[in-house]
């Protein structure tokens, strides 16, 4: 990379980018909406034609097999792509504003959050700790005898990328899935959300700026828009995709799921979907702090008009004046927060519809709404519904994820919340609110909330995924597709390592991760001991 380089000042065009190539795509036009007035905004796009699809997976599937099997190939490439995203933020925010109307604050935050997401995966592909390397040395005397064996992850090859329309940076084209990927050695082809075309043009020039500085293959990286299944059906089935990572709906993920399963050469799908995060509040800790804590829990339910898969949305809180009292402080709660505009027409109306089809079902009640909305826009006044455990147990539809300013409080004595957590399916969190005194009714409920979730939270909520090393954000189906994988923090890069072993392999044929001197100078596994130290050579161990 040349040590100057002229600010990049990204513009929408309304094109997907195939391996650095603009392509106008062909088929149905299609536009993004302002949610905050339903007018369709400038440009128009067009789906990527078949070609396009195609070109760009074979451009990945080339510039992967051309590439040198290195594990910090794309450190750099990542670092770049942060600080990129960091020159042309204004562009990017004021674009994702106009097409999520998720406001300036939480759009800075979320791009803080992206970047420092791209960097902290770059700092993890750099220290090896995800290849996993293990070197069991051969043992001819042994009763039968050991051959040599050494084990390391390698790219599994060109990743599909499909991001959220609620988190259009962080789990979007430059999120966690496409760095991740990049950070394994893995080049991506993204499908860019039909929510927000302009702000997946703008990541996809940014991260095509960042391939050309670096002087990869332009491979490395391509950017398909769409607005329909055709896209990224074709793009999953395309035999050169090696892997999906996939956040967004059930249905989606369930139906490419389907299509990777249906290839000539099946494939795995990482799909993080959508989530109901059963939340537990004690009796004490209600007495002790319940306005404090019915303004967190309505906080965490409508924060971006509830279109997180954190949202708590099943509340389960004792059946007495506690739980009446903590109910109806999060109905004055809710009924104080002016409704906010949600992200598409189909999210709305969706949303509407299973609160709907809830509300109707015996013994549920609506005991809170947000005030009626004033103005156009794609708003749709939050409610917050209440039942009780028979109810719950008869009504699977009420376990299902409400997405948008929704939530089901639960009424339940506090004695049987710990077999009312067999209610509920894979969720990526479950939280519980108790005080010193409930420790053993906690320590009960925490070994059935990780039966069934990727994340334990005590006295907080759900909301606010950390990007770290102890992250996982994943869970048992129907939260995901693959109950051991995250798509958060460093684990992530598992998904695009597939493990290779060499047995008596000679030393100038292996990859660097596993040669004698240890050349990258990682942490191996050498005969169950974890070190950095090169192995003895010949001369030392006197063989
Ligand atoms: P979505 O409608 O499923 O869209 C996600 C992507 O899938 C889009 O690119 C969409 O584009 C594509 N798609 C939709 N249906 C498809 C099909 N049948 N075949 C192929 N591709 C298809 O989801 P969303 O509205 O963006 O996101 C909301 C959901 O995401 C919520 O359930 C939320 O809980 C979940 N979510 C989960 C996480 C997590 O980490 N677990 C994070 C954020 C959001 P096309 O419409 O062009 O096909």
């Amino acid at each position: 990379m040349t040590a100057r380089q002229e600010p990049l000042r990204p513009e929408v065009r309304g094109v997907s980018l195939v391996a650095g190539e603009e392509r106008p795509g062909d088929g149905p036009p299609f536009v993004a909406i302002d949610p905050t007035t339903e007018a369709a905004l400038d440009p128009t796009f067009r789906p990527a034609a078949a070609a396009d699809i195609d070109d760009a997976v074979e451009a990945a599937d080339r510039a992967f097999r051309s590439a040198e099997l290195h594990p910090w190939l794309t450190v750099g490439l990542l670092n770049t792509t942060a600080d990129l995203l960091e020159e042309a933020a204004d562009t990017v925010i004021s674009v994702c504003d106009s097409e999520t109307a998720l406001g300036q604050p939480r759009l800075r935050s979320e791009l803080a959050r992206t970047s420092g997401q791209l960097r902290f995966l770059a700092d993890v592909a750099a220290s090896g700790e995800r290849l996993d390397a293990a070197i069991d040395g051969p043992r001819p005397a042994a009763t039968p005898p050991a051959p040599d064996v050494r084990r390391v992850g390698l790219p599994i090859g060109p990743v599909a990328v499909f991001g959220a329309s609620n988190f259009p940076l962080a789990f979007g084209v430059l999120g966690g899935d496409t760095s991740s990927a990049l950070a394994a050695g893995c080049p991506v082809v993204a499908k860019a959300h039909p929510a927000h075309p302009g702000t997946s043009e703008l990541c996809g020039r940014i991260l095509t700026e960042a391939v050309a500085r670096h002087g990869l293959d332009p491979g490395w990286f391509s950017l398909v828009q769409g607005a329909g299944p055709e896209v990224g059906q074709r793009l999953v089935g395309a035999s050169g995709v090696r892997a999906v990572g996939f956040t967004g709906s059930s249905q989606a993920g369930q139906a490419l799921v389907d299509v990777a399963r249906q290839r000539a050469q099946p494939i795995p799908v990482y799909a993080e979907m959508g989530s109901v995060n059963p939340t537990f509040v004690s009796a004490r800790a209600i007495r002790r702090r319940g306005q404090a804590l019915a303004a967190e829990l309505v906080e965490a339910i409508t924060m971006g008009s509830g279109q997180f898969c954190t949202k708590p949305g099943l509340v389960f809180v004792p059946d007495g004046p506690e739980g009446d009292e903590l109910a109806a402080a999060m109905a004055t709660e809710l009924g104080e927060r002016p409704a906010t505009p949600l992200l598409t027409p189909a999210i709305r109306d969706a949303l509407q519809q299973r609160v709907g089809a809830v509300s109707r079902v015996p013994e549920v009640g609506i005991i809170g709404v947000q005030p009626e909305p004033e103005g156009t826009g794609l708003r749709a006044p939050g409610s917050l519904l209440s039942t009780d455990l028979d109810a719950l147990r008869g009504a699977p539809q009420l376990v299902d994820e409400l997405f948008g300013p929704a939530a089901v409080v639960v009424r339940c004595p506090e004695d049987e919340m710990v077999r009312a957590a067999d209610v509920v399916d894979g969720s990526l969190t479950g939280s519980v609110y108790l005080e010193p005194e409930d420790r053993g009714w906690g320590r009960a409920l925490l070994v059935e909330l990780q039966r069934r979730c990727g994340r334990i939270i005590v006295d907080g909520v759900p909301t606010g995924v950390r990007v770290s090393r102890a992250m996982h954000h994943g869970g048992p189906f129907p939260a995901t597709s693959t109950p051991l994988h995250t798509s958060v923090g460093a684990a992530s890069l598992d998904r695009w390592l597939r493990p290779v072993s060499y047995q008596n392999t000679p030393n100038e044929l292996l990859p660097p991760a596993l040669q004698d001197e240890n050349p990258l100078g990682i942490l191996r596994r050498v005969d169950g001991v974890l070190t950095e130290a090169p192995l003895p050579s010949a001369d030392e161990t006197g063989s």
